[in-house]
């Protein structure tokens, strides 16, 4: 089977800094790590590789300097690593991002199960793994915490749910987002570091996908970020003290002084 891990770069810091002309994140010159909740998606293939056989890529969508990541991912056991990167991609919102991942994943093709993260932990939305199995007109399950069987054209996997957890089959080829019950992520040996140094990662561009302009990059994005801010918290605390029932007296005054 065929297994392709969407892994994004995000920053490894909280100090993220935003272009005030464009309103993204300016990820020159900052620390980048492999998305944490990536790194349980890189596992979960590579815990498939293991029980059943499989050869498992990776594909990421994000600037030249990306290639280091994948470099990582590579010593975390995926086989094959391929970054999009193009100006023509800067800029993307998530539905441009998922179109330009769908066209990656085209291009490496024959795949039956594409696993994401559960979601960014700098963009946060949760969007592109729906959006990407939207586009790419397959089944996909959110928050998956384990897979329980994989047979020739179905999968059966834990689902956590609002109310606890799901039992599901989804069809093959599908799109899964794992959440970090799914496993505990092994760490690279420094046999697969050394081997990750020289592999190759395949750099893959605008040309060299069959891809329309108009869906990518700003062009082909919706989303319009008019302000990015850090918000204010105000926290008025007040401690109230004495003997419960006069306690209970004063919180009952506080409360009927508040204008609703
Ligand atoms: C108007 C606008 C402009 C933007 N401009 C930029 C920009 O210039 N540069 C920039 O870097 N970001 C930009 N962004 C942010 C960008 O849209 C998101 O980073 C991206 O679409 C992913 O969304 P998310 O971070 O919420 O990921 P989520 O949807 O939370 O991610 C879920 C999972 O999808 C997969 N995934 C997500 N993104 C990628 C990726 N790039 N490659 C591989 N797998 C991925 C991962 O498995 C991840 O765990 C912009 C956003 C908007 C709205």
């Amino acid at each position: 089977m065929k297994i392709i891990v969407c892994i994004k770069q995000v920053p490894g810091t909280n100090e993220v800094k935003m272009d005030p002309e464009t309103n993204t994140i300016i990820r020159e010159n900052v620390p980048a790590i492999i998305n944490p909740f990536d790194t349980y998606a890189i596992e979960e293939a590579v815990r498939i590789k293991e029980k059943y056989g499989a050869e498992v890529f990776g594909i990421s969508m994000g600037i030249p300097a990306a290639a280091e990541m994948m470099r990582e991912a590579v010593s975390l056991k995926i086989d094959k690593a391929v970054l999009l990167t193009d100006r023509k991609f800067a800029g993307s919102d998530t539905l441009a991002t998922s179109y330009a991942l769908s066209k990656g994943v085209e291009k490496i093709g024959g795949y039956d199960l594409i696993i994401c993260g559960k979601q960014a932990t700098d963009g946060d939305t949760a969007q592109v793994g729906p959006s990407l199995a939207k586009t790419l007109g397959i089944a996909y399950a959110t928050n998956i915490s384990k897979i329980i069987e994989i047979k020739k054209d179905a999968m059966r996997c834990m689902k956590i749910t609002d109310d606890g957890y799901e039992e599901i089959e989804i069809k093959l080829p599908a799109l899964i987002t794992v959440v970090k019950e799914i496993n505990m992520p092994r760490l690279p040996s420094i046999k697969s570091i050394k081997k990750a140094k020289k592999a190759e990662i395949e750099i893959v561009t605008f040309g060299d996908i069959d891809a329309d302009e108009e869906r990518t990059g700003l062009k082909g994005s919706p989303t319009q970020v008019r302000k990015t801010f850090v918000p204010v918290h105000e926290v008025n605390s007040v401690e109230i003290k004495g003997s419960p029932g006069e306690k209970a007296e004063k919180l009952a005054e506080i409360l009927l002084s508040i204008e609703v």
